[in-house]
């Protein structure tokens, strides 16, 4: 099954966010469980999380169709000790939080060495974090996402992504995100399907699909290889409508959330029966 849908706002409450999925004919859909650019956030209270839970029943959801989002300012590769235990506490406390919310799985930006440290030891930092805030939680998995390698963030080729996984204790609560646009900025073809498959080959070579848990599919803005990450309506970017065509009829996409994080929501709604039809849905 296809579970498309779109990082929806949950502003005034994270329920809200099943509310505006649905109206979007969404079967997917991504949320911030808290305020995405303040690091500290109230403790969701026991009738918030009891009322998302029951709003996710009524509304035909589960978790593994939801792909919740972290916040920007986390760096869990961070250079230094008090931005990395920062961004380790606030980690976990998200962990926490998808955990409460009955939900599995949580999608993060690996990290940034800032030009303070090598890739490598910024890497090994990001798995230590990871480790850490799996010992404190239970049953949320960690995705990591892909990045377009802007500036000095890590994560923008497929070797990053595998190198933090190997060093990750626990396999079973790690996964990656694929952000179509991100590929593409990284340098990844997605414009024709030999280089789709030439591309997804890849994946499956060094990552591997059994550890795709989610996929953003964003068109791009900047061309290929522009390490630049600005995304575009589908259809309207350098990639175009071949790779979101390709996806949705190919079954190794199959049983995660497929989300749009495209700029103009008035068209999120359109934007998802064009995926559905693709998908035959
Ligand atoms: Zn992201
Ligand atoms: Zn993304």
């Amino acid at each position: 099954m296809k579970y498309i849908g779109a990082h929806v706002s949950a502003s005034g409450g994270v329920e809200n966010a099943i509310k505006n999925a649905k109206d979007i004919g969404a079967t997917a859909f991504a949320l911030f469980t808290k305020n995405q650019r303040q690091w500290l956030a109230p403790a969701l209270t026991a009738e918030q999380i009891a009322l998302f839970r029951t709003m996710m029943s009524e509304a035909g959801y589960e978790a593994g169709q939801v792909l919740p989002h972290d916040s920007y300012l986390i760096n869990l590769g961070h250079p230094e000790q008090e931005g990395l235990q920062k961004s380790r506490e606030s980690f976990f406390e998200e962990m926490r939080r998808c955990e409460l919310l009955g939900l599995d799985r949580l999608n993060f930006h690996p990290g940034s060495h800032l030009k303070k440290i090598s890739e490598e030891e910024s890497l090994d930092r990001i798995a230590e974090s990871i480790n850490m805030a799996l010992e404190r939680t239970s049953g949320v998995m960690a995705v990591i996402e892909n990045t377009a390698g802007q500036g000095s963030n890590l994560g923008f080729k497929f070797e990053h992504l595998a190198y933090i996984i190997d060093r990750v204790e626990d396999k079973s609560r790690v996964g990656v995100c694929l952000d179509t646009c991100h590929s593409f900025a990284a340098g990844y073809d997605l414009r024709t399907k030999e280089a789709l498959d030439a591309t997804f080959a890849e994946f499956e070579r060094i990552v591997g699909f059994k550890y795709l848990k989610g996929m953003h599919l964003n068109d791009a803005m900047k061309p290929l290889g522009s390490r630049v990450d600005r995304h575009a309506p589908l259809g309207d970017g350098e990639i175009g409508w071949e790779c979101f065509r390709y996806i949705m009829s190919d079954e190794r996409f199959d049983n995660i959330p497929l989300i749009l994080e495209t700029p103009d929501e008035e068209r999120w709604a359109q934007e998802i029966a064009q995926l559905k039809s693709f998908a035959n849905l």
